[in-house]
């Protein structure tokens, strides 16, 4: 390689190779309104015309962005005709002004006033939906202190040039909303492969790298990048060779994707027919177009809590019956898993007002958060059973530990039921209901859980993340998270072997799902529904096409003879190799080492 340009490396989050533009994400917390006293007219002026500019700006800015994205989000476009009105609020227009005008205070100083003037109403209110909109004000408030401050680089949606965020970290929900058509790819300094984050960059289909060492400052504003998502690998300012390097190898990345896509509608049965039925993860109601694409045979996993997140508020039971029913009519004939909300952990809910945890993945989250927020569950999983009625539903609890939590949400779906009958609405009676087994306890209960529970389903982010104490979403030890590990396949062995006990079917549908490193394995130990990125789906299909049974249970049984996980690592890496170079070319977590 000539070419002396910067090469940062991190974790690939989601696949492809994009070229583009850095727009650096400075931390929201950084920008700090000064204080200063205005003595003269001039000043006075200087500073009204200052704040003025500072909201004309968002106007432009916040107007623009509703144009982009109203098609295809029209949640986001309304929640930015909210921040319009927002900004011609008294409270954070008239306001402001008249503390410039009499308390000769500048612009962000009154700004920053006023701000929290809102904030004290705010904290009288009970309603916990008018409550949380106190995070609307801040985000408008950020934007204008952003604005007057200059930390707000002016977002160029018509530039020509495609752009890549660099953040030291993005919500999810942010990155619902990076939807603007110009974002080709992220960088962010935090993250793990399995983090919320990279999920959704994933059903996004925009190609991400998390965990780059201090990204926001080795990468300055406006230079090109390249960002491999198959490698890590992120170059700052390629030259000419490293250009033409990449814009081939996106080329043959994109030729095999087409490839690939071929097996996108056939069934994924072994030559020796075994079927497995390889599904769909999915977030949000608008990839069940995706994942029909893609040639799922099902949704394995609806992680429901997006809605909330995305509405930033509790939502009705007709607002979620709405949106279940629309994936499960739009997925007909084929089966929805909706899991229950999963709230906690990296997701939170914020309008809630809990106090922060020091641990959230072992807080109140999930299964926990629902059985106590009973108001809350009750109305989703009415919702959910409503939803029964227009196609195959599933029904799945997370972070299950224990058989009373199983009992507890069965007993109150009974309960709810009854209700549905009383008020004449119609459901699936025999609604299945399982348990995602994503906590060592439900490994080592599975055989009691296995009475509980219709079906389960293994979450292995969560469960390598409990089993190995390895935070899914740090990079610091993003190394040790290994889904090869000896115990993790012990784990899946011993819930495969209780499911199978209890007659009911063992899925799983964490990201170790669609890789298809691991693939032959999980076929060999026998995990029979395999639920995944949806663009994991043909890959999935097309390696499941070309292993007998049996030679993956061999495969099975060697790797559990294998003693460390980087011998059955390699023994993975090895056969597969063998196999289909061309997908090792092409799959994160082989590629690593084949680009230079
Ligand atoms: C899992 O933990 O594997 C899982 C599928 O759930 P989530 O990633 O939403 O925690
Ligand atoms: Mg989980």
């Amino acid at each position: 390689m000539t070419s002396r340009s910067l090469v940062l490396r991190g974790i690939p989050a989601s696949p492809g190779i994009v070229i583009g533009r850095a727009k650096v994400l400075s931390d929201r917390g950084e920008v700090q309104a000064s204080f200063r006293l205005i003595y003269t007219e001039e000043e006075r002026t200087a500073e009204l015309a200052r704040f003025q500019g500072a909201v004309d700006q968002a106007q432009e800015d916040l107007s623009l962005l509703k144009e982009e994205i109203a098609g295809e989000f029209p949640e986001h476009a309304h929640l930015l005709e909210l921040h319009l009105l927002i900004l011609k609020d008294q409270m954070l227009y008239d306001e402001p002004r008249r503390l410039i005008r009499e308390s000769n205070l500048n612009a962000e100083w009154a700004l920053n006033q006023a701000f929290e003037k809102v904030k004290a109403l705010f904290r009288r209110i009970e309603d916990p939906y008018i409550k949380g909109r106190i995070q609307d004000v801040e985000s408008v408030y950020r934007r204008l202190l952003g604005n007057l401050t200059g930390k707000n680089p002016r977002r160029h949606f018509n530039a020509p040039d495609p752009i890549i965020i660099v953040a030291r970290d993005l919500s999810p929900a942010e990155t619902t909303q990076m939807t603007a058509s110009q974002v080709v790819g992220f960088i962010t300094e935090r993250g793990g492969k399995t983090s919320h984050t990279a999920i959704v960059a994933q059903s996004l289909e925009i190609p991400a790298v998390v965990g780059v060492d201090a990204a926001t400052q080795r990468i300055a504003p406006g230079v090109e990048l390249i960002l491999d998502g198959l490698t890590g690998r992120i170059i700052v300012e390629p030259g000419d060779d490293l250009r033409r390097t990449y814009r081939n190898r996106r080329q043959e990345f994109e030729l095999f994707k087409g490839e690939v896509a071929a097996f996108s509608n056939l069934p994924a049965i072994t030559p020796d027919e075994q079927r497995t039925r390889v599904m769909a993860n999915i977030e949000l109601p608008e990839e069940v177009a995706v994942a029909k694409k893609h040639g799922a045979d099902g949704i394995g996993l609806y992680r429901t809590e997006f809605l909330y997140l995305r509405l930033r508020h509790v939502p009705s039971e007709e607002d979620l019956y709405q949106d279940y029913r629309r994936v499960v009519e739009e997925m007909a004939p084929l089966p929805v898993t909706i899991r229950t909300l999963d709230i906690g952990g990296d997701k939170f809910l914020s309008p809630l007002d809990y106090p922060q945890e020091l641990n959230p993945a072992l807080g109140l989250r999930a299964i926990r958060f629902c059985l106590k927020e009973q108001a809350i569950f009750r109305k989703q999983l009415r919702a959910i059973l409503r939803a029964s009625a227009h196609g195959p539903v599933q029904v799945m609890f997370p972070l299950i530990s224990n058989v009373r939590e199983m009992r507890e949400a069965r007993e109150l779906l009974a309960e709810l039921k009854e209700e549905l009958v009383r008020e004449g609405l119609p459901f699936d009676p025999r609604l299945p209901v399982g348990a995602m087994i994503e906590v060592p306890a439900a490994v080592t209960l599975a055989g009691l859980l296995s009475r509980e529970a219709d079906f389960f389903s293994i979450g292995t982010n969560d469960l390598i993340q409990y089993a190995l104490a390895i935070d899914r979403g740090n990079k610091q030890v993003a190394e040790m998270y290994q889904p090869l590990h000896p115990a993790v396949l012990r784990m899946i062995k011993m819930v495969v072997e209780a499911g199978r006990e209890a007659g009911i079917p063992v899925a799983m549908c964490g990201e170790m799902a669609g890789d298809p490193l691991y693939l032959p394995i999980l076929l060999g130990l026998g995990v029979t529904e395999l639920s995944m990125n949806a663009m994991a789906i043909p890959m999935v299909k097309h390696v499941i096409r070309s292993f007998e049974v049996q030679e993956a249970r061999d495969m099975a049984r060697h790797a559990l003879e294998l003693v460390t996980v980087e011998e059955i690592n390699d023994y993975a890496a090895r056969e597969m190799r063998q196999r289909f170079p061309e997908i090792c070319r092409f799959s994160s977590a082989l590629a690593g080492n084949l680009v230079t």
